[in-house]
């Protein structure tokens, strides 16, 4: 987690701390990327705390840092997960510019559950930057398919099944690959209640729904999280390029 440890947002359902952040380290991306090697990673997801006291909410440095694990580990593959930077679309270019295997934003919950649970988010404004992203990328590389779009919800606060159906759906209508289901736990008792715990075979259920709705890839569980078997919903052929970089550079005694 880049960016520090205090949140500008307070989740319902987030233990990280809320305050007015101080961090403010431009050297973070490189100190990532060299701890990143040093642990031989295949894979990594890099996510932040909010940042909404900074200009570009600290997408400058989710770019940064993206482009020092490319540098320090050619053969990863690279995951962030990113906050809404309120909409604004200059942040998410500047993003989408270093080029992420995979961008993740979650969505959290269903439509009628978002001010309770992310009380600064806005449903609406959370798939408009997964689409966004996407047509960025295209802008950017010329390509379809250079970047997977990911997104994840909690369940077991209070929402129906129509509605899970429904965001479902949504996150299709905004061409989302890659969708990640979990079992909301609680914190601590000054987060939002429990409501009901969901049974391992609707989990199951809705992994199959999710894969008919066109999904590329599903992980729906008790445990799942966003980082949840991330590695392996690298798009098979970034995962075959990395590879290739990986060895090209190996054969010639660079990794
Ligand atoms: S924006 Fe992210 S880190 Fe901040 S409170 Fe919400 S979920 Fe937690």
């Amino acid at each position: 987690m880049i960016l520090g440890d205090v949140c500008t947002r307070a989740c319902g359902f987030c233990a990280v701390k809320t305050g007015r952040p101080t961090w403010n380290d431009e050297d973070e991306p490189r100190r990532v990327a060299e701890a990143v090697r040093r642990m031989a990673l295949e894979h990594c997801v890099v996510t932040s705390v909010a940042r909404d006291d900074l200009p570009d909410g600290g997408a400058h440095i989710f770019a940064e840092t993206i482009r020092a694990l490319r540098r320090e580990s050619p053969g990863m593959g690279v995951e962030v997960l990113i906050p809404d930077f309120n909409g604004d679309e200059a942040p998410l270019r500047t993003v989408m510019a270093a080029q992420p295997d995979i961008l993740n934003h979650n969505i959290e919950t269903v439509e009628r559950l978002q001010r309770a649970v992310r009380k600064r988010a806005r449903y609406d404004r959370s798939l408009g930057v997964l689409e966004r992203a996407k047509a960025y990328a295209v802008e950017i590389t010329g390509n379809t398919g250079t970047v997977h779009t990911k997104s994840s919800l909690m369940v077991g606060l209070g929402e129906t099944r129509e509605e899970l159906s429904q965001a479902f759906r949504d996150l299709r209508v905004v061409d989302c690959d890659i969708l990640t289901v979990g079992q909301y736990l609680r914190p601590t008792t000054n987060h939002l209640p429990l409501v009901r715990y969901y049974h391992p075979t609707e989990f199951a259920e809705m992994k199959a729904e999710a894969l008919e709705l066109g999904f590329k890839h599903v992980e729906s569980g008790p445990l799942v999280r966003s980082s949840y078997h991330a590695r392996d919903q690298v798009p098979v052929a970034a995962r075959q390029r990395r590879s290739s970089v990986a060895a090209a550079l190996a054969a010639n005694g660079v990794a």
